[in-house]
């Protein structure tokens, strides 16, 4: 497994990243693109299917407008 910042490139590898919980960046706080092998999975790439991640008014406003 192997999990890569779509932020600051950081690269983060082992099973722990199956964890949703081990799925984000621990420098910047943005989710991890996860890949295994050439299948990459994309999970929980919108925010709201992540249970713990808390989002500004803003942020909501930003997302609803990009879709
Ligand atoms: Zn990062």
């Amino acid at each position: 497994m192997e999990g890569i910042c779509p932020k600051c490139s950081a690269h983060y590898y082992g099973w722990a990243l199956n964890n949703p919980l081990e799925q984000r960046c621990e420098i910047c706080g943005s989710l991890l693109e996860i890949s295994e092998g050439k299948v990459c999975l994309k999970a929980y790439q919108s925010p709201f299917n992540y249970p713990k991640y808390e989002m500004t008014s803003n942020e909501i406003r930003e997302l609803i407008m990009a879709n």
